[in-house]
């Protein structure tokens, strides 16, 4: 008798995901079968739903950021068992090239191979928004979890930590003075974590932006400097605090027009500008139009190595995870809290949960 399970799927574009049940999917031989145990809210996620069409054909389950229990594996799963803790990398690659065997499957060369191109569980393939999940060519797609650190907390690691993590390591060689600063627009799910990767990394003034207060008052804690609520003043307000010149590094995770014109206006020259948040904004590039020599750039995610450390950093309490726990009958809201800017920390779809908690 086929096995069957509740899961939020994307079943066309341009309409809100919903709730259905499909079977529980069989593994093939380097895949593993994910008990999930959470799935968190993304806001790309909030972007993919609102397209009128996509990368990929749509019919999948939404939750690229998920953690939980090994429940079986193919018969050429070699590093992992029944009962292990795991997080899943949200990334899928060909497999083959030289970038996805370093385990960078987000920069692979040969995407057009990948099952899902540019994709993985949750961006064209299903994902984790549900009691379980197939976890392709597994043994270079899960991380284990330490003891100790629960999946629900895990699974914003693997996107809401490891991004900022990677965009911060890309910035190290800017922040190496003592008197370096750091602006991070946007202290919500990714951006908190910006922060507290800046304080455990570097010894940067940081100064957050964001309209939320609660946001702030969590970045404050997290041990910026100075947080703003962004006005008309922010840009002039920021070049006083640094004496004139301009910070060393900007990590903008909104990529609003606004804040894309923020960034351009408080960089200094030499300096990063990284664009995290996949909004519609533009940055113009030339000169004259901004600082001389800074970089300006996007990042997308990271490596399996980084999740690794980042793993390591939230097992030792250096980096501290904030989730609202939903639970899968509730998903549509989880996503319309973090649209609304309602969510504190991070949103995570637990399948086994019963109620919405807040944990910290
Ligand atoms: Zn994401
Ligand atoms: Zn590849």
């Amino acid at each position: 008798m086929t096995r069957t399970m509740t899961a939020f799927r994307l079943t066309d574009w341009g309409r809100a995901p919903e709730l259905t049940t499909m079977p529980v999917p069989t593994p093939g031989p380097t895949d593993v079968l994910l008990k999930v145990g959470g799935a968190g809210a993304c806001r790309s996620d909030v972007h993919l739903m609102h397209r009128d069409t996509g990368p990929w054909p749509a019919g999948f389950v939404l939750g690229h950021e998920n953690a939980g229990w090994v429940a079986e594996i193919g018969s050429a799963v070699r590093s992992f068992a029944p009962g292990d803790a795991v997080a899943v990398m949200g990334s899928w690659g060909c497999g083959d090239c030289a970038r996805c065997r370093q385990g960078i499957d987000p920069y692979c060369d040969h995407p057009q191979n990948a099952p899902a191109p540019g994709g993985g569980g949750g961006l064209g393939l299903d994902g984790g928004m549900a009691e379980y999940m197939l976890v392709r060519d597994a043994d270079r797609h899960l991380v284990a979890l330490p003891g100790g650190l629960d999946p629900v907390q895990a699974a914003p690691l693997s996107d809401a930590a490891l991004t900022p993590y990677h965009a911060v390591r890309r910035s190290l060689p800017k922040l190496a003075d003592d008197d370096a600063t750091v602006t991070v627009i946007g202290v919500g799910g990714l951006g908190s974590f910006a922060v507290q990767a800046l304080e455990a990394m570097t010894k940067a003034t940081v100064i957050a932006i964001d309209p939320r207060e609660t946001s702030r008052t969590e970045a404050a804690t997290d041990g910026a400097e100075y947080c703003f609520a962004p006005g008309p003043d922010t840009s002039s307000d920021i070049r006083d605090l640094t004496g004139g010149r301009g910070v060393d590094v900007v990590l903008d995770f909104v990529g609003s027009a606004d804040t894309h014109a923020l960034a351009a206006a408080i960089v200094r020259p030499l300096g990063d500008l990284t664009i995290l948040g996949a909004g519609s904004g533009t940055t113009a590039v030339g000169f004259g139009i901004l600082p001389y020599e800074v970089s300006v750039q996007t990042s997308y995610w990271g490596s399996r190595d980084e999740l690794a450390d980042v793993i390591d950093l939230a097992a030792s309490g250096v980096l501290r995870t904030r989730v609202t726990t939903y639970p899968l009958a509730a998903a549509a809201q989880a996503y319309q809290d973090l649209a609304e800017g309602r969510v504190l920390g991070r949103a995570v779809v637990v399948p086994d949960a019963d109620s919405p908690s807040a944990l910290t």
